[in-house]
């Protein structure tokens, strides 16, 4: 163990030539790619590769070593080894810890980019100095980064699963019933609702499984199990194109398995989830 993210809020420093520099281009992130083992850059890579910036964030550590997260200004000539590369394609070939560290970095320079003005009275905003926060300096205002509370959630039925294609989904694929929370909701109603409201069926017996940040652009998926428990399948159309109950003799294509969705399927199909 210890080689997790571990999140660090409240400690601010500059980031020294060996520490990891998660660096993002117009939301894509900048790797170091040598035949196929894929790295973050060092600020000493940065630094040789004339990459210009303006904030670095301390965002924590990986195994003590110290992480940071920068927007870069203007063009690159990428040389060598580097590559940049969407976050999304960056899960696939990475330790879950580097992916989580890449998703963080991305939400805090996503907030940084969009909370450069007061909401309140539209005065330019500072960072804090003692925690990531942006403060007004002239109503007092304090902006922490955005989380959107997202559910998603398995519903079982004896042996099979609901898989569903949602009309954004590349590649045919199939996965578990997804929303966001609404304003005033629980995580309970937020799962029935959501539910209900993409494929017409009522469930029961919701149990919380695990959560996973989803940094695309700035949700925590919260999961669940579920059982089936009266109603027939019946799409929105809208968001859901099509919806069916499958074994897991029988799975269409299903998600990577870097995301929460998939970690629940194959719980599911490893143990035919205890509900
Ligand atoms: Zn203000």
């Amino acid at each position: 163990m210890g080689d997790n993210l571990k999140i660090i809020s409240n400690i601010f420093r500059k980031g020294n030539l060996n520490d990891l520099c998660f660096t993002f281009f117009k939301g894509n992130l900048l790797i170091k790619k040598k035949d196929d083992n894929i790295t973050i850059p060092i600020f000493d890579d940065i630094k040789k590769l004339n990459i210009k910036y303006e904030n670095e964030f301390f965002i924590g550590t990986i195994d003590k070593k110290s992480c940071f997260a920068v927007e870069a200004v203007g063009e690159v000539d990428l040389l060598g080894d580097f590559e940049i590369i969407p976050l999304y394609e960056f899960g696939s070939f990475v330790k879950e810890e580097l992916f989580l560290a890449a998703g963080r970095a991305t939400q805090i320079l996503n907030w940084d980019k969009t909370h450069r003005f007061c909401g309140k009275c539209g005065s330019k905003t500072e960072n804090k100095n003692d925690e990531i926060a942006k403060v007004c300096p002239n109503c007092n205002n304090v902006m922490y980064p955005v989380i959107c509370p997202a559910i998603i959630v398995a519903v079982i039925n004896g042996d099979k699963i609901l898989l569903a294609h949602n009309k954004g989904f590349k590649n045919n694929k199939y996965s578990l019933i997804a929303g966001f929370v609404e304003a005033g909701e629980d995580l309970e109603s937020a799962v029935k609702r959501e539910v209900f409201e993409e494929v017409g069926i009522k469930i029961k017996n919701i149990n919380y499984y695990t959560s996973s940040p989803w940094s695309f652009p700035n949700s925590l998926m919260i999961g669940f199990t579920a059982e089936y428990e009266s109603g027939e399948i019946k799409v929105d159309g809208e968001e859901i194109l099509h919806a069916d109950w499958f074994t897991k003799d029988n799975f269409p294509n299903i998600p990577d398995k870097f995301t929460l969705a998939r970690k629940i399927i194959d719980s599911f199909t490893d143990k035919q989830l205890e509900i």
